[in-house]
């Protein structure tokens, strides 16, 4: 490695560092192109209802492999799309492809919604619900299939643009979810005003410690007052999933129930899943 001296700081640079600085550096670079070279793809995550044992739908998670790096997580290439602009973009192919994909398991009523992820930034491009419309019109999907999964920094940001085109969704069928609910700076008044369907507790919150549990148990009873639904997200163990549902939360996504996975894989796992899983 190399050493940087000044009169004030070390500074080493180590061979992960300049392997990280280069995969940042990729991503900016690489990422524009992505999905025209056929790099970006789509997974789906089993939703289930905890109460009826039963497969509600899925979540479309986006994956990116990128040709040197490999398999790249959202978490490492989403925010270099928002500062530079390709969220909307890429959210909207997400929808498409989950849209086309999904499709014949919706038809057949093997699922009944596909949730997709959409970024804060699609309430400050214009005419977002009507760019929603053109690919469920160009697909065939119908918008009460769709759940909208909004994080809860767009409450804060937009609130106001956000609130209207989410009614038009809604009035037009589709339903909305608060992403990662607990994580941000959660307010009860945006709950109250938005028109949110469900509320997705984070999975940071549905570890079984005693303190955890009581988030949890709030966040029930407050989604439940507000006639809102829950899933609990990240179930990886049993006993995890027992305390969720002695909770009275709704649904359930976790490895535990299921892994992302290709709509190929989907498709076996609903035809295979043992519903006594969840007992
Ligand atoms: P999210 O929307 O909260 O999605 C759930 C994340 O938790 C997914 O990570 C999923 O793979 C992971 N997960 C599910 N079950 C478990 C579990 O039992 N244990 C653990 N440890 N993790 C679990 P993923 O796919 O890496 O996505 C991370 C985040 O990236 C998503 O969090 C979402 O905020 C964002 N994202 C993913 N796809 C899109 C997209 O198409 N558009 C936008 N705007 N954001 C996306
Ligand atoms: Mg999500
Ligand atoms: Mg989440
Ligand atoms: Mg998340």
């Amino acid at each position: 490695y190399t050493e940087k001296r000044s009169s004030r700081h070390v500074r080493v640079f180590e061979p992960w560092m300049r392997e990280r600085h280069r995969l940042l550096q990729d991503i900016q670079d690489d990422l524009p192109g992505a999905a025209e070279r056929g790099e970006l793809s789509v997974v789906f995550q089993p939703v289930v209802d905890l109460r009826r044992r039963k497969v509600q739908g899925a979540e479309a998670l986006v994956r990116w492999r990128h040709p040197r790096h490999g398999l790249i997580g959202p978490a490492e290439f989403i925010p270099v799309a928002e500062t530079q602009g390709y969220i909307t973009a890429i959210d909207l192919w997400v929808l498409r492809e989950a849209a086309r994909q999904l499709l014949p398991l919706i038809r057949t009523g093997q699922i009944h919604q596909i949730a997709v992820n959409f970024s804060a930034q699609h309430f400050s491009t214009p005419d977002f619900v009507g760019r929603i419309q053109a690919v469920l019109r160009a697909t065939g999907l119908p918008l009460n299939a769709l759940v909208v999964e909004i994080t809860e920094s767009m409450f804060m940001e937009n609130h106001q643009t956000a609130n209207l085109a989410l009614r038009e969704l809604i009035r037009l069928g589709a339903s909305v979810a608060a992403d990662d609910f607990g994580t941000g700076y959660s307010s009860l008044a945006y709950l109250q005003r938005l028109p949110l369907r469900t509320i997705k507790i984070d999975r940071s919150f549905v570890a079984t410690s005693a303190q955890h549990t009581g988030i949890v148990r709030s966040i029930v009873e407050i989604a439940h007052t507000l006639n809102l639904r829950v899933v609990a997200e990240g179930i990886e163990t049993p006993a995890q999933l027992g305390v969720l549902r002695d909770l009275g939360c709704d649904f359930g996504q976790g490895y535990l129930i299921a892994r992302p996975m290709s709509v190929d894989d989907l498709s076996v796992w609903l035809r295979d899943w043992d519903a006594a899983a969840l007992t």
